[in-house]
């Protein structure tokens, strides 16, 4: 293993001039000037993929470094609140029963990915036991008693709890303080010969300079906000307007870092699509409010026929049926529109939490609603069939009166008449939330070219290599944060192991 360096060395001191690392070795093509740093393994980005990948090389007995560009560790990871998991002891003590077994013979059907494949094995089998792992170091969570949508035929959605402990993020950061750099941005990898070798980076002031690793793991993160890069993997996407659901840093910079080494990509047209929102009343284009409350409206397309069974729109599935069939419109009455909420997404409100949240009548004296009288006048206002959405309310009104759902099979907990004028009509955009395609990865986490060899000395984790690596992964799952956590824990190990 390396020596451990970096513990001594500011990453704001000029490193220029310094006589050179390996000198003595005649095939290296490493930088002339000294490192900033040396280490086992050097970690970019600091979210779930990135803090388990360095959490799990140091356990392996590796040094390790973060480098991360923001000013604090998380990423989107700490906007996660619902993680995935099959099998685990929160299941049990709440009478679940379930088993990875289970998890693993309903995956096709739930993400459309292959359930015979060992790195979902590998994922499902494991997922209980990240949770217990961080539930170990701090972190709380609870169980959910409903079944959410893509996730199988079990409650699996583990909600982060502050009774029962705290932040997964806040936990498995402290424990790597020491090993972070923050406002740190990596650039470029340092190859050696074919193999990786270290990360440029530079600092808060943009000053470079190089870390030399045995192995860098990339977890930078998903690619959802680069336009340039959703519109070559999904070219449908080019004709809608965007609308986006992802962190701010979700620019996929990570895939073009690694390609520079040789790195492929597999899976790249699978992005989490969500039809559930409307456009953010306080940020606007392309920032997004989920609808609290779309469950127990009509939902219609362009002819005004309802879709499908609202609960489905909280689906990957039903963003990617928007894709062909939409757009889509929520169709509310007054008594619904009073119990609605419109709710941001939390990274555009850190310096304000409260405002994250609107009533109806808060979002309306925001943002332009569309009204009717009767669905006739609403349908010509929201620019659809008008006849069509008067007959698809009808039909769900007296459905709905007689307390059964003869289209979808809607049950009568969201399932009330849609009466009282005025008539409100939402319509709803396309968000795109994660990716579920990037780096392609072998089975230990190590990146991989095209032909399958590994790129010796790189890694990657989370979003980065689309959770998993391999488009086993399908669709996507909801609570796809523990593989982020998951992944993260496989390329640390493998990474301090190579
Ligand atoms: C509002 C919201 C709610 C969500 N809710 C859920 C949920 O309930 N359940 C769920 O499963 N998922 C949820 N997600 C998605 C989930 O948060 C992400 O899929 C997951 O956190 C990704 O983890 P990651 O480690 O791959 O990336 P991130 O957590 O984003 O970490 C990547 C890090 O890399 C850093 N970085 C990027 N490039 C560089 C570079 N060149 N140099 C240095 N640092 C760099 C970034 O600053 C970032 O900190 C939600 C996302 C959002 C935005």
């Amino acid at each position: 293993m390396l020596p451990l360096l970096f513990a001594c060395v500011d990453p704001t001191d000029s490193a220029e001039g310094d006589t050179a690392v390996d000198s003595d070795d005649v095939a290296s093509t490493l930088p002339t000037e000294a490192p900033l740093a040396e280490v086992d393994v050097v970690v970019i980005g600091s979210g779930a993929g990135g803090l388990a990948s360095a959490w799990a090389a140091r356990e392996a007995g590796a040094s390790v470094l973060i480098v991360e560009r923001a000013d604090t560790a998380g990423g989107a990871t700490v906007n996660a609140g619902n993680y995935w998991a099959a099998g685990t002891t929160w299941q049990s003590a709440a009478g679940i029963e379930d088993s990875a077994a289970l998890a693993i013979s309903e995956w096709s059907g739930f993400t459309g990915g292959d359930g015979d494949s060992p790195v979902v094995k590998a994922f499902v089998e494991g997922s209980a036991g990240v949770l217990d792992w961080l539930a170990g170091l701090g972190a709380g969570f609870g169980i959910s008693s409903s079944v959410a949508a893509d996730t199988g035929s079990k409650p699996r959605f583990h909600q982060l709890s502050s009774e029962a402990g705290r932040p997964p993020v806040n936990v498995v950061a402290e424990t790597l303080v020491g090993e972070s750099w923050f406002l740190t941005t990596a650039t470029e990898l340092v190859l050696d010969g074919e193999a990786v070798a270290g990360v440029w980076v530079t600092d808060a002031a943009g000053a470079p300079g190089w870390i030399h690793a045995g192995a860098v793991v990339v977890a930078t993160g998903g690619f959802t906000r680069n336009d340039a890069i959703v519109h070559a993997a999904l070219p449908a996407l080019q004709d809608q307007s965007t609308w986006i659901e992802a962190f701010p840093g979700m620019d996929g910079n990570g895939l073009a870092l690694a390609a520079a080494a040789g790195a492929t990509e597999q899976n790249m047209d699978h992005l989490g699509l969500y039809a559930h929102g409307v456009a953010d009343a306080r940020h606007g284009q392309p920032e997004v409010m989920v609808i609290v409350g779309l469950d127990s409206s009509m939902v219609v397309d362009a002819t005004g026929a309802r879709v499908t069974d609202e609960r489905q729109f909280g689906s990957v599935a039903m963003g990617t049926r928007y894709l062909t069939e939409g757009p889509y419109y929520a169709i509310v009455d007054d008594v619904l529109w009073a119990r609605i909420n419109l709710q941001g997404r939390g990274f555009n409100y850190l310096g304000d939490p409260e405002a994250m949240t609107l009533t109806g009548a808060e979002y309306e004296a925001l943002h332009p609603v569309l009204l009717g009288e009767d669905a006739e006048t609403l349908g010509t206002a929201l620019g659809i069939d008008g006849a069509g959405l008067a007959a698809s309310l009808q039909r769900y009104n007296s459905d709905a009166a007689a307390g059964t759902d003869t289209e979808y099979a809607k049950p009568s907990s969201s399932f009330t008449p849609l009466g009282k004028a005025p008539l409100r009509g939402l319509p709803i955009v396309l968000g795109r939330s994660k990716s579920f395609g990037g780096l392609a990865t072998d089975l230990d986490g190590a990146v991989i070219r095209a032909d399958g060899s590994v790129i010796v000395g790189l890694y990657a984790a989370g979003e980065a290599c689309g959770f998993l690596g391999d488009p086993a992964i399908g669709s996507g799952l909801n609570g796809s944060v523990t593989s982020a956590w998951w992944s993260g824990l496989l390329s640390g190990t493998s990474a301090a192991s190579p």
